[in-house]
């Protein structure tokens, strides 16, 4: 058996006609055909209010914390089972992000957890739909409506994920989209800021930003005459090279879904027997009311010796699995903030005793057979020894 890859890149095949179509429009910058072919189906297809395609994910959380009006003093709580980037967009306009605990089933922010750190300087909240599985939004959107603050979806995981009917990224203020290479969808590097407010102030005051804090989204359309600099603002669209990769991908979005729904629902059948085990704890579960993407496949372990132990073993094998994030707060830059690892437990229980496994369209039956034979190989071992 070859190296398993942890991850490979699913291609329609029609990356580069759409790519040399763009390069014969000669529409390679910011906003041009492909721009427009993407964000209208994202909004079609998600019922989505306005999107405006960025160059990532990041980019996205960026505009986000500048279109809030965030300013040193104000808090904004987030998991802190996150990336880097959730906390970065609330950093760099000078505020402080204030990390709560996740669940023990989802990994997705503690609603509890949430509405316990609220003070009178909480300024927004950013749930992270974890592994493309919604957050509990409704009690989210509760609290932050009742505190007067606003919610920005960070759906870096989530793009084609659904809570209650409703799509990720379409249930708070805001929502981020990653096309990342490691996504489900991907542009290489590439994201979406999604705005749900219909005020028309916000969404001008999001295309500056976006367009160097000028007006040229509004001379793009006709509604002026020239265009000029008339606020701050930086760079934030994406080539129109990098959208026309994106639209080839974005219209094999059900068929990538559906690919890794396969794998996913037959790890869970085939693995879900270990559970009674000692050293298993959790598997990802789709609650009835949500409708993933399957972006990520874990097994929680039991301890961090346990998840150790399984990784090298599978990498023994030549299977190439992989830990996820490390908590923010206990990260160097958060114990510069005044963190200490002992604040959020149960978060530095999950992170340490995680591991995700190989799920992506390319992966073979072969390939599949093969991980759920190692595993229940290195399991059957465990059994013996506990
Ligand atoms: C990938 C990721 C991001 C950043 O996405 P980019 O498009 O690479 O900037 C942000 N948040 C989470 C939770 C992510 O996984």
């Amino acid at each position: 058996m070859r190296k398993i890859a942890f991850n490979k890149t699913y291609f329609s095949g029609k990356e580069k006609k759409y790519i040399a179509d763009a390069l014969a429009r000669d529409s390679i910058s910011g906003d041009g055909y492909y721009t427009a072919r993407v964000s209208e189906f994202l909004a079609e297809k998600f019922a989505l209010n306005k999107v405006l395609m960025t160059t990532s994910a990041t980019h996205a959380l960026e505009m986000a914390a500048q279109l809030i009006g965030l300013k040193e003093g104000d808090e904004v709580i987030m998991p802190s089972f996150t990336f880097s980037s959730t906390a970065n967009a609330v950093l760099k306009e000078g505020a402080r992000p204030v990390f709560a605990e996740i669940k023990s089933d989802s990994f997705n922010l503690d609603p509890a957890d949430f509405e316990a750190k609220i003070t009178a300087n909480t300024k927004a909240v950013i749930p992270v739909h974890y592994a493309g599985i919604s957050c509990e939004m409704d009690q989210i959107r509760n609290i932050a409506r009742k505190n007067g603050i606003y919610v920005i979806e960070d759906a870096a995981h989530a793009v084609n994920s659904f809570y209650r009917g409703e799509a990720a990224g379409s249930m708070g203020d805001f929502g981020c989209y990653s096309f990342h290479g490691s996504k489900n969808l991907v542009s290489g590097e590439g994201g979406a800021l999604v705005i749900n407010s219909s005020q028309p102030e916000l969404l001008q005051k999001a295309e500056i930003i976006r367009e160097k804090g000028t007006n040229r989204s509004r001379f793009l359309r006709g509604e002026i005459d020239k265009y000029s600099w008339v606020g701050e603002g930086s760079s934030y669209l994406p080539s129109d090279i990098l959208m026309a990769l994106l639209f080839a991908q974005i219209k094999e979005m059900e068929y990538i879904t559906a690919q890794r729904k396969i794998i996913f629902e037959y790890y869970n059948h085939n693995l879900k027997k270990f559970l009674a085990e000692d050293f298993l704890d959790l598997i990802p579960e789709v609650p009835a009311a949500k409708k993933s993407n399957y972006h990520i496949y874990y097994l929680k372990l039991k301890n961090q010796n346990l998840r150790d132990l399984v990784l090298k073993e599978l990498k023994a094998r030549g299977i190439e699995a992989t830990f996820h994030f490390q908590p923010l707060h206990s990260s160097p830059m958060g114990k510069k903030l005044g963190y200490q690892k002992e604040d959020l437990q149960l978060t530095n229980q999950i992170a340490s005793s995680l591991l995700r496994l190989p799920i992506y369209p390319d992966l073979s039956q072969i390939e599949l057979d093969y991980i759920i034979k190692s595993l229940e190989d290195i399991f059957s071992s465990l059994v013996r020894q506990v």
